[in-house]
């Protein structure tokens, strides 16, 4: 006898409805959660009403209802459908509430091959810019993120003649430690850590 209420909440918290619908309690109504796969059901909340095929199908006879998912209120929890499993991964994608930013940073997209580009900055920490010296004459990008991979600030390409550059990031507001990746033509990067003061 299961009722895995952390793995319920969990589908709530990306995007699941009950199976009988928004509705938070099962008030006899049979309503859908919009979810395909799912069938039609007006919920159970009983221990798990499996033994009973006539009262498991009170929706649509002969459709047995998904008593055994996790999103139903009977103690006999044991999966999501497909069709949810697929909802909660575009939850994941959506912008919404910023989901989408839940999902680990992709430190992939950053090779480590730290000292590739010379590279020094100051001041570190700084207020609004730094000045970067040691890049050789050339084209490079320039990228600053923050610590959870949102990239905030984006140069796609300047030119340096091997002198300082300055970068203003003064739109950089928050306090903290953000990321300043510089890349060069032939993809050789320097990472370097900054933090906002
Ligand atoms: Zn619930």
């Amino acid at each position: 006898m299961t009722s895995r209420t952390l793995t319920h909440y969990v589908g709530h918290y990306l995007n699941l409805v009950h199976l009988w619908g928004n509705k938070i309690f099962i008030d006899g109504t049979c309503g859908d959660d919009g979810v395909n796969d799912t069938p039609i059901t007006k919920g159970f909340n009983y221990i798990c009403p499996l033994y009973d095929s006539a009262s498991v199908s009170s929706c649509t006879p002969g459709v047995v209802e998904n008593v055994q998912n996790f999103m139903e209120y009977s103690y006999c929890s044991r999966m999501f459908t497909h069709g949810q499993v697929q909802r909660m991964k575009d939850c994941l994608q959506s912008s919404v509430a910023n989901r989408n930013q839940l999902a680990l940073f992709k430190v992939t997209s950053i090779k480590n091959t730290a000292n590739d580009v010379a590279l020094w900055v100051a001041p570190n920490p700084f207020k609004d810019k730094v000045h970067a010296s040691g890049l050789q004459e050339g084209i490079y990008s320039a990228e600053v993120f923050n610590v959870v991979g949102q990239k905030i600030i984006s140069i796609p390409s300047f030119k340096t003649s091997g002198k300082v550059m300055e970068f203003d990031l003064s739109s950089v507001t928050n306090k903290g430690v953000y990321f300043l990746l510089i890349t060069d033509k032939k993809n050789r990067q320097n990472q370097i850590k900054l933090v906002k003061e």
